[in-house]
């Protein structure tokens, strides 16, 4: 089995003293048998990297420009990035989808432009409810997944896919094992026949991942880790999480 990965998505949330509390635990509880990454706003990446700088833990943003430079008021490009020595960036997160409008090209062309920064994009997909109950499931994940493996080309064996089903982030409802152990075959399946890779990538579980939840999903036998958004934020929360991937 390969070693899991725990991603901690802050969102929209932090400042310079709770951050600075919040890494010094995680130092503190090391090790966790799990790779662990926190990706911060980009406004704390540099104290971030600062104070991570010399351990196994690592950092990343939550989006990126598909533009190398240019006139883009307010984007952040993957050199920046790399600059700011982020390993991960999250890419086509739900709130992205759905409050920015991304759309599967986009959200392709910014994991692409990551990638050639040396930068990993996590790139995230998944159904909403109204597409769920509709039976829609698998049709939208292998949709949102096959523009990027597309985009990608010989390169797509290097992202980390993270199955975010919309219904489950920060709603407190999580997917059953079975429910994302199902979703977590088929993209499976998708990136072994794209890339004959399959088996090495990482396919993450997100949406509503706690403590008393992280171990039997993470036992699942596609389910390669997590990306975690509101129990991120919690030292003990995150640090549980991370020891339950270990
Ligand atoms: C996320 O934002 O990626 C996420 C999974 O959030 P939460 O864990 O709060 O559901």
């Amino acid at each position: 089995m390969q070693r899991k990965l725990v991603v901690g998505n802050w969102k929209m949330h932090g400042s310079r003293p709770a951050n600075a509390e919040l890494l010094a635990a995680l130092l503190g509880a090391r090790p966790f048998g799990a790779d662990v990454a926190v990706c911060v706003p980009y406004v704390y990446l540099n104290e971030t990297a600062a104070t991570l700088a010399g351990s196994d833990i690592r950092w990343g943003a939550q989006d990126v420009s598909a533009h190398e430079q240019g006139a883009y008021t307010g984007e952040v490009s993957a050199a920046m990035l790399a600059e700011c020595g982020c390993r991960y960036v999250i890419v086509g997160h739900s709130e992205r989808r759905a409050y920015h409008a991304e759309s599967d090209a986009l959200v392709a062309r910014k994991a692409q432009a990551a990638l050639a920064r040396g930068v990993t994009p996590v790139v995230c997909v998944g159904e909403t409810l109204a597409e769920r109950e509709a039976g829609e499931t698998e049709d939208v994940v292998k949709r949102q997944l096959s523009v990027v493996i597309h985009q990608l080309a010989h390169c797509a064996a290097e992202m980390v896919v993270a199955y975010e089903p919309v219904w489950a982030i920060g709603t407190g409802r999580t997917a059953s094992p079975e429910q994302a152990q199902a979703v977590h075959a088929v993209l499976r399946a998708q990136l072994q026949a794209a890339t004959g890779h399959g088996a090495a990538m990482k396919i993450l579980y997100g949406g509503s991942v706690k403590p008393d939840n992280a171990a039997t999903l993470f036992a699942q036998a596609d389910i390669d880790g997590g990306l975690i958004g509101g129990a991120s934020l919690k030292a003990a929360d995150f640090i549980a999480i991370c020891r339950a991937a270990g």
